[in-house]
This record gives structure tokens, C-alpha cells and sequence, in this order.
């Protein structure tokens, strides 16, 4: 018995029909955020109203926009990364330890990177003040 099994065949096309999808999904939501402007550089200034002196507002709504553009960016590369290392062959191990990610931990989350392990221990990096400071 080994608790390090390698995902099945049949796990991984279907991972990959899912990461799929969703890369698919994260391009059409991307483009719907950089409508009328086609450049990501000023994603957000569509949602300014035309009329108005009140540029605090269009700003604090522009910055909304872009922070969510910058999420749906940041998982469309983790989701691109995966389908390149399930086609590479390296999929499913974790880019810190390269211990096996657990079967679950995938198929719940698909684009992980990391163990469950390292990712805790990346969270607790960026949450709090550096380790290193001492
Ligand atoms: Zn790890």
C-alpha cells in the first residue's frame, strides 16, 4: 500500500478538461473587465462616470476593477501553469518541496502549486511580518 499513488489517467484528463474550462472561463471574465479599452494598462477607467467633478469616486471604483482584474489574471496564470505542467508531466507535484499535492487537494482546487504544507507556510509569510526580521 502506498499513500503517494500517482492521479490515475482518468483523473488527470479530467483535471485537465476542468482547468481547461476554467482557463476559458477566467479569458471571457478577464475580457469583460477590459471592455472598450482592449489594454490592460487602463482596465478600469470605463467605469468612470463621463459627467462628474467627483474623480474620488471613479478612482475608488477604478481601483475595484483593477483589483479584480489583477485576481482573475493571477488565477488564469496559475490555471495556464497547470495545464503546462500536466502537459510537461510534472503536474500534481508541489513547486516548494516537490512532495506529491494530496488527490483531494487537486481535484478541489486544480491549479494548486503547492502542498497543502507549503501553502499554509506561504499564507503565514505574506499575512504576517517577514520571518527573517529579526
Ligand atoms: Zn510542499
Amino acid at each position: 500500500m502506498s499513500s503517494t499513488a500517482r492521479p490515475s489517467a482518468t483523473d488527470l484528463a479530467d483535471l485537465e478538461k476542468r482547468l481547461a474550462d476554467r482557463q476559458q472561463r477566467l479569458r471571457g471574465e478577464i475580457k469583460a473587465h477590459l471592455r472598450g479599452t482592449g489594454d490592460e494598462g487602463v482596465v478600469g477607467l470605463s467605469s468612470v462616470p463621463a459627467e462628474t467633478d467627483d474623480w474620488g469616486v471613479g478612482d475608488e471604483m477604478a481601483a475595484r476593477d483593477i483589483a479584480e482584474a489583477h485576481q482573475l489574471l493571477s488565477e488564469l496564470a496559475d490555471v495556464e501553469a497547470a495545464l503546462g505542467r500536466l502537459r510537461a508531466g510534472t503536474y500534481g507535484e508541489c513547486v516548494d518541496c516537490g512532495e506529491r499535492i494530496a488527490p483531494a487537494r487537486l481535484r478541489a482546487y486544480p491549479a494548486a502549486t503547492r502542498c497543502v504544507a507549503c501553502q499554509g507556510a506561504l499564507e503565514k509569510r505574506e499575512a504576517g511580518p517577514p520571518l527573517t526580521a529579526v
